[in-house]
C-alpha cells in the first residue's frame, strides 16, 4: 500500500492540471506569524481591527505604524523549502507541458522572491502601494515608509494595495482563480485555514469540479479534501516534488 504522500506525489506526477492554494501557514515556517495567534498581536490591535476601510478612514497613521511593523518583519524573511518546493513543482510541470496555477492569499511576497510565476496574489502585496487619490499603483520597498505616504503624482495619501477586511476581490483575479479550481485535476490547500472568504470556498469549488482535494495543515481545517497531509508545510510539500 503507497502511503498517501505518495498517492499524492503519483497524482501530481501525472496530472496535466494542477492548482495550489496557499495562505499565511507556508510562511509561518519562514517565521511570518500567522494572524489568529498570540504572534499575530501588534499593541493589543488584532489584525481584523486593522487590516479594514474603517480603519484607515479612522486612523490612517495607526494603520500604516502597524504596516511598518509588518514590513520590518516581513523584510527578514526568507522563502523557506515549501515555497521553493513549488517552484520546482511549477518547473517540472511546465516541462511535461501541463498547467500549474499558484493561488496565494499571502501578501509577503515570498513566492514571487522564491520564484514563482504562474501567481495570483488574490489579497495584494505589502510591498505595493496604491494612492487613495489617482489610484495609481506603485512598488514600494521602503522600511519604514514615512507616514503618511504621499503620492508622488497627485499628492494625496497612499494607502497599501492589500485587499482588507470587507473588500472585494479584484474581479481579474477572481476569474483567474476560478478558472483554475474548475479546471484542475489536483488541488493542494497548504496552510490556510478556510475561514476568510472567498478562498475559504475555493477547495469545494474544485472539488465540486472534480478536483482530487489535498490539504497541508498541522491542523485539522477543511472536512472537503480527500486526503488531508498533517504537518508544517516546510516539512511536507517538498515530500511531493
Ligand atoms: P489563515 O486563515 O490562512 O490560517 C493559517 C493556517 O495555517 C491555519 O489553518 C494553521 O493551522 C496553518 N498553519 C500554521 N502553521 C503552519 C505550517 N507551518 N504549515 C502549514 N500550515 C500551517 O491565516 P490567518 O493568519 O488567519 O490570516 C487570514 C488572512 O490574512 C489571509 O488572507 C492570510 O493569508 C493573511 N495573512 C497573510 C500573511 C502573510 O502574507 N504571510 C500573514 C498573516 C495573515
Ligand atoms: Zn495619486
Amino acid at each position: 500500500m503507497n502511503t498517501p504522500t505518495e498517492q499524492v506525489r503519483e497524482r501530481l506526477s501525472t496530472a496535466s492540471r494542477v492548482t495550489v492554494l496557499t495562505g499565511a501557514g507556508i510562511s509561518a515556517d519562514s517565521g511570518i506569524p500567522i494572524f489568529r495567534g498570540p504572534e499575530g498581536l501588534w499593541k493589543n490591535f488584532r489584525a481584523e481591527d486593522l487590516a479594514t476601510p474603517g480603519a484607515f478612514a479612522r486612523d490612517p497613521n495607526l494603520v500604516w505604524e502597524w504596516y511598518n511593523w509588518r514590513r520590518e518583519l516581513i523584510a527578514m524573511k526568507e522563502p523557506n523549502a515549501a515555497h521553493q518546493a513549488l517552484v520546482k513543482m511549477e518547473g517540472e510541470m511546465e516541462s511535461r507541458r501541463a498547467q500549474f496555477r499558484l493561488l496565494t492569499q499571502n501578501v509577503d511576497g515570498l513566492h514571487t522572491r522564491a520564484g514563482s510565476r504562474n501567481l495570483v496574489e488574490l489579497h495584494g502585496n505589502i510591498w505595493k502601494v496604491r494612492c487613495t487619490g489617482c489610484g495609481q499603483v506603485t512598488e514600494d520597498h521602503r522600511v519604514p515608509i514615512p507616514i503618511p505616504p504621499r503620492c508622488s503624482s497627485c499628492g494625496e495619501m497612499l494607502r497599501p494595495h492589500i485587499v482588507w477586511f470587507g473588500e472585494s476581490l479584484d474581479p481579474r483575479d477572481m476569474d483567474l482563480a476560478i478558472e483554475a479550481l474548475e479546471q484542475c485535476e489536483v488541488m493542494l490547500v497548504i496552510g490556510t485555514s478556510g475561514v476568510v472568504q472567498p478562498a475559504a470556498s475555493f477547495a469545494s469549488t474544485a472539488r465540486a469540479a472534480g478536483a482530487f482535494v489535498v490539504e497541508i495543515n498541522p491542523d485539522v481545517s477543511s472536512s472537503v479534501a480527500h486526503v488531508a497531509l498533517r504537518g508544517r508545510a516546510a516539512e511536507i510539500v517538498p515530500q511531493l516534488v
